[in-house]
Formats: structure tokens, C-alpha cells, sequence
């Protein structure tokens, strides 16, 4: 199945009914399962046969579609966890502690920035955000013996700065440490950064792949690349686990160490696990997913353009505008389009671009990206409203920029909508 283009792995991949069997994926909502004898359940316990015995740890319809997931992405295995911030949580964790750091872009999803800045840094890991203007030699600078990974997104939420893969690979890689790329808003029927020398992709399944805006979920897939032995660097990987008997991930599953360990040892610990009915509800987003991306893709695109000559409008930032300073990367990284979000600032600032909102009819005002419908945001008046514009200024939010999120309606009814606002 590996082998079929993501097309047919969407749709089919993961689950592959015998004679007789349901045709459409099961939700197995059991968080138990039953054996023959206890000898075969202690194996299971010593992960010396596979199968399922708790669901907080593995369950068949996640199973089935963490296989699909992973063969979108070209990798060894995937975990689904409870959501986004949980996939990033659990593969930083997986391979760093307290006393060391990692290197993150300065430019990726605020819930992120959060979470690396402030919960980890109470845990003791320490992020340092650096910059693409940066120099190599800039960015060497923040790293030392205690680096445990380099963090990046795709296209970065909602900056729409596109990662240069290749080049931090090539730097993660020279330090004997993995490239970690939350690949949320390009999903793989877009970019596959594993082709680019990525190491471990994360999602928010919560984005894209569920695409309906139905249920919170996120997902770690592991290319099996990266040579965890390296330099002795990854003790955790590579010497006895004495939570499970003394077991060594990289003996005991090769290319496959780092999702077994996320999922049998912090899955098992910290329980952040998603349900059987959202990953059923997920794997429905998936079968649909590239025939979504193409339509966010084709629609956004059109609207940037439209935008762009519009006389009410100041400026739009798409990475597929010729003009935008992106471009080249997303030319390189994002050929088949650059998903459905665009900035765009209006002309009359602030108070302009709360009149376009409220006139809009068919782009709703929601705190979400990456839905079928088409929705919209004025950062300045609700995530970052308790900032002065000086303040917005500094974080590259400015008072007249809207969030579009443009979804798979007739671009004709879009474009009428986006006009008609603009207008009054
Ligand atoms: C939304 C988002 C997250 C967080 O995901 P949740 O599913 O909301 O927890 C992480 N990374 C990116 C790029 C996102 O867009």
C-alpha cells in the first residue's frame, strides 16, 4: 500500500479489509482487549510480540490510521496524540530534559512560542529562537552539547514564512541532532519535509486533515533516518529503558526507536491520547484531504491576486505571489500550492479592517484556521488585543492585517464577498 500515491493512500491507505469485514474503518470503542493466555499478554507487556493492551496506549482504528498518516508522509511509523500542542509536547520530551535546550524559529504558532517559552522553560528545557536573516554561523551560535533538536514549521501559522528544509537539516545534522517540522499547514499532499532531510514530522490533525473543523487532534511521524547512536548523544534511545525491563529502543526496533518510545513510554506516561471516535472523525477528513488542498490552494491563490489589484486593499502576503519574499522557497518547497491562509492589510487601518469583517457573509469570524468554509480573523482586535499598535508592530501584527482563511466554496461567490466587504 506504501508504494500508491498519497491520492490512494488518503482514501485507502491504513486499513485494508479481509473477506467479509466492514468496508469502511471500525471505531473500536474498547479501552480493553482479551487473551488467550497470560503468557502472551506478559509478552505483549515486554514488547516481545505486538498488539494492543490498553487503549490509553495503542487502539485498532488509531492504529490504522497512524498507518496511513505515516505512508502519506513517507515514514517509518506515526502516533496520534490529543492534539496539536500534545504532538509537539511529546517529541520534544521524547529526547530532551531538564538541563538541556533546543532551537526553535522565532516565527511558528504562537500556542507553540507558549508552550517552548514558558511551559517547557518550567520544566527546565530551555528554547532559543533564531531567525532565517541569520547567518549559519548566527544560528550556530545557539546551539551547544545540550541542543537536543532544531524546531521548525513548513509554512509557519500565521506568519506564512516558508522553512528552508534543506538548509536547517543540513545544520541539525552537523550538530548530530534531528530536524523536527511541524508540518500542520502544508500536510503532506503538499510538502513532504522528510524528502528534504526532515526527521520527525508533527501535525495538528485539528487543521487540514480533519478539515471540517469537528475535532481537536494532532499526530508525530518518524522518518526512521536519523542515526540516533551518534556520538552516544540520545542515551535515552540507544541504553536500557528501566521502565520497560531494561528494553533498547534502537536494538529492539531499529529504525523505528523514537515512535516506539514516544508512544510506550510517554504516551504510557503522560496519557495525552486521542479517542477512537476522533481519530474516525480524522480518518474521514483524510480520505478527502488532497482534493481539499487543491481547492484551498487554486481559491487562495486567486483571492491573493484578486486582492493584490484591489484599490482598497494596502498589501497581501501569500508565499505564491511573484511579489512576495517568499517566493523562491515556496516555489522550491510548496510547488503544488501554499495552502488556503493569506494576510491581507486594508486600506483606513484598524477601523477599516473591522468594517471588512463585519461585512462579510460568507467568510465567517472564527478563531480557526483551515476549515472547508471560508473564515476570517482580525488579530489586532482579539488574539492580540491587549497590545498598543507600537506593541503589534513589534510582533508582526499590524492594526489593518485580516486572517483569511480561504476555503473549497465557488471562487466566484468568494471573490463577490470579499468585494462586496471591501467595498462598504
Ligand atoms: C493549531 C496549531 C498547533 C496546535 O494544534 P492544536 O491541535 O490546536 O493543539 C500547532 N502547530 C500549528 C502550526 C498549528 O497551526
Amino acid at each position: 500500500m506504501a508504494d500508491y500515491k498519497i491520492e490512494t493512500l488518503s482514501v485507502q491507505g491504513g486499513y485494508t479489509p479481509e473477506n467479509g469485514e466492514p468496508r469502511t474503518l471500525p471505531i473500536y470503542q474498547s479501552t480493553t482487549y482479551k487473551y488467550d493466555s497470560a503468557d502472551h499478554l506478559g509478552d505483549l507487556f515486554d514488547l516481545k510480540a505486538g498488539g494492543h493492551m490498553y487503549s490509553r496506549i495503542s487502539n485498532p482504528t488509531l492504529e490504522c490510521v497512524e498507518k496511513k498518516i505515516s505512508d502519506m508522509e513517507g515514514g517509518v511509523g506515526a502516533m496520534l496524540v490529543s492534539s496539536g500542542q500534545a504532538a509537539n509536547l511529546t517529541a520534544v520530551l521524547n529526547i530532551a530534559s531538564a538541563g538541556q535546550n533546543i532551537v526553535a524559529m522565532a516565527s511558528i504558532y504562537g500556542g507553540t512560542v507558549n508552550l517552548f517559552a514558558v511551559t517547557l522553560k518550567k520544566m527546565g528545557i530551555e528554547t532559543r529562537f533564531v531567525t532565517p536573516d541569520m547567518t549559519d554561523e548566527e544560528i550556530e551560535a545557539h546551539i551547544d552539547e545540550n541542543t537536543r533538536l532544531f524546531f521548525g514549521e513548513t509554512v509557519a501559522n500565521p506568519a506564512l514564512v516558508v522553512f528552508d528544509i534543506e538548509r536547517y537539516a543540513a545544520l541539525a545534522h552537523k550538530h548530530q541532532m534531528p530536524l523536527v517540522v511541524d508540518n500542520t499547514f502544508a500536510t503532506p499532499v503538499l510538502c513532504r519535509p522528510f524528502e528534504y532531510g526532515c526527521d520527525i514530522v508533527t501535525h495538528s490533525t485539528t487543521k487540514y486533515m480533519d478539515g471540517h473543523a469537528t475535532v481537536v487532534g494532532g499526530c508525530i511521524v518518524d522518518s526512521g533516518k536519523f542515526d540516533w547512536s551518534i556520538g552516544g548523544r540520545y542515551p535515552e534511545l540507544t541504553t536500557p529503558d528501566e521502565s520497560y525491563h531494561g528494553v533498547v529502543y534502537t536494538e529492539s526496533f531499529g529504525p523505528a526507536a523514537f515512535i516506539t518510545k514516544a508512544r510506550v513510554q510517554m504516551l504510557r506516561d503522560m496519557g495525552n491520547t486521542m479517542s477512537p471516535m476522533a481519530a474516525f472523525l480524522l480518518n474521514l477528513g483524510l480520505e478527502t484531504l488532497p482534493l481539499r488542498m487543491e481547492r484551498h490552494c487554486s481559491n487562495a491563490l486567486a483571492v491573493a491576486k484578486f486582492l493584490e489589484s484591489h484599490e482598497c486593499v494596502d498589501w497581501v502576503d501569500y508565499p505564491l505571489l511573484e511579489s512576495n519574499s517568499q517566493y523562491e522557497l515556496a516555489k522550491k518547497y510548496l510547488p503544488k500550492g501554499a495552502c488556503g491562509v493569506i494576510s491581507v492589510g486594508i486600506k483606513g487601518g484598524r477601523a477599516a479592517a473591522t468594517k471588512f469583517l463585519d461585512n462579510l457573509k460568507l467568510f465567517n469570524i472564527v478563531v480557526h484556521v483551515a476549515d472547508a468554509r471560508s473564515c476570517a480573523l482580525h488579530p489586532a482586535s482579539t488574539t492580540h488585543r491587549q497590545l498598543t499598535d507600537e506593541l503589534l508592530t513589534a510582533c508582526g501584527v499590524r492594526p489593518e492585517q485580516v486572517r483569511l482563511s480561504v476555503g473549497i466554496e465557488h471562487i466566484d461567490d468568494i471573490l463577490a464577498d470579499l468585494d462586496n466587504a471591501l467595498r462598504a
